[in-house]
């Protein structure tokens, strides 16, 4: 017998949470002119030309240098080119690492802020927009989890304390400066259980599946090489007893009928749509709706559009690319609230610090 979700009919708000998973074509579809300063967002297809690796490609005796997945691929296989591996893998970071947030709010900070904290947002991707969007949001409201699964180049750790933050933060636990993540580069046999951060955050993310009643996939097109993670996807989201009711949305440029044959083993009956990116904000607007209750049905007195007021009153003149790192050391954390996010660690996961 599928199970009811956790739906309260007098708030008129279901409590299961929403789960949103996010991947490269995400953050082109919510960066279309790229950051700031307008370096672009590469998908996979087109990093090996946007990061400029071609030429390294060819001086190590590749012909074809277009897909990056295969490529890394091959150098990981292999093992050959080891230098080679470094080099790409220090270009890479040096990209993502200097992406800048624009200072106009953009669709990542419509998604935190139309989301609960009850809500999960789950990331394959290593730029820093979605860890960015979240620290200079978290004041304006409450926020959902944000997950990395691939690692991220904005998101640092204490491993001995089970700690997650943001780069340049100190552990809230033993004070020391968290430490970067780990890249998880685009490998046929990944090892999500050789580090324990990205292990932690696949089981944060398996248990939200299991409670879920949405999810969402936006951008995420499921390549080869993550055959692993789509099982592991599958795993939290098929043990989910409320599946048979549960509602599946894929937000994609492509056509409905590959999305459906990529995703059918989460799909059930017809409890599925589909949108491409043209309509993504209408879709963030129901998203909204759905999530946060009747009070939304009043555009004017919602809490996600006094947010979005707000953000747009405060964002460009308050909070600037270039002033996120005092925002984040200005953050007070007195050991009474240390205290409290202690006990609210979950079991699995990591503290956000
Ligand atoms: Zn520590």
């Amino acid at each position: 017998m599928p199970q009811l979700p956790a739906f309260n009919p007098l708030t008129n708000v279901n409590e299961s949470p929403h789960v949103v998973i996010l991947g490269a074509g995400a953050s082109r579809a919510a960066f279309p002119n790229g950051d700031a300063n307008g370096s672009r967002l590469p998908l996979m297809v087109d990093l090996v030309g946007c990061l400029g690796l071609g030429q390294a490609f060819q001086a190590a005796g590749f012909q074809k240098t277009v897909d990056f997945e295969a490529l890394y691929d091959e150098l990981a296989t292999t093992g050959m080119h080891r230098s080679l591996r470094e080099e790409i893998e220090a270009k890479v970071w040096s990209y993502f690492d200097r992406l800048q947030l624009p200072d106009a709010p953009t669709l990542y900070d419509c998604l935190l802020l139309s989301m609960r904290p009850k809500d999960c947002i789950a990331t394959f991707n290593w730029d820093p927009f979605l860890a960015k969007a979240f620290l200079r949001n978290r004041e304006f409201a409450p926020l959902p989890k944000i997950l990395f699964l691939h690692g991220n180049v904005a998101i640092a750790v204490c491993i001995k304390d089970r700690v997650k933050g943001f780069s340049g933060d100190t552990c809230s636990n033993c004070g020391a400066p968290l430490q970067p993540t780990n890249l998880l580069y685009p490998v046929r046999r990944k090892n999500y259980k050789s580090d324990p951060f990205i292990f932690a955050e696949w089981k944060e993310l398996e248990a939200s599946l299991q409670q879920g009643y949405m999810l969402t996939i936006f951008g995420y097109a499921a390549p080869a090489t993550d055959v692993e993670a789509v099982d592991l996807l599958l795993r939290g989201w098929g043990d989910n007893p409320t599946f048979e009711l549960a509602q599946v949305n894929i937000v994609d440029i492509k056509p409905e009928e590959e999305l459906r044959k990529t995703w059918e083993r989460f799909l059930c009956r017809t409890h599925y749509g589909t949108t491409r990116g043209a309509v993504a904000r209408r879709w963030l607007w129901l998203l909204s709706k759905m999530t946060r209750g009747k009070k939304t049905r009043s555009p004017g007195s919602s809490r996600w559009h006094s947010c979005m007021r707000g953000l747009r009153r405060c964002l460009p003149r308050k909070i600037k690319a270039d002033s996120l790192a005092t925002h984040v050391s200005s953050r007070r954390t007195s050991a009474e609230t240390r205290q409290k996010k202690v006990q609210r660690r979950a079991r699995t996961g990591f503290l956000v610090g």
